[in-house]
C-alpha cells in the first residue's frame, strides 16, 4: 500500500502532490484584503436595501481595474 501525501492551497482549496506548486497557487492568489475596492451604489428608492450594484477592484501594482457585479 502506498501513502500518498497532498498539499492544499489555503485559498482555492485545489490539492497537489508538489509542495511548491500549491504554494505557488497560494502565492498566485491576489487577495482583496490588499486591493481597493469602490462601490457603485443607486439612491435609497431603487436599492433599499443599500448594497453596492457594482464592484471596481485594483489590485497592488496594477492600474487596471476589474469591475463584479451580482
Ligand atoms: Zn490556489
Amino acid at each position: 500500500m502506498t501513502e500518498k501525501k497532498l498539499y492544499t492551497c489555503d485559498i482555492c482549496k485545489t490539492d497537489y502532490a508538489d509542495k511548491e506548486k500549491a504554494k505557488q497557487c497560494e502565492k498566485n492568489h491576489k487577495l482583496l484584503e490588499k486591493a481597493t475596492i469602490v462601490g457603485d451604489y443607486k439612491s435609497m428608492g431603487s436599492i433599499p436595501i443599500g448594497e453596492p450594484i457594482k464592484i471596481r477592484v485594483k489590485f497592488p501594482n496594477t492600474d487596471k481595474w476589474i469591475e463584479y457585479k451580482r
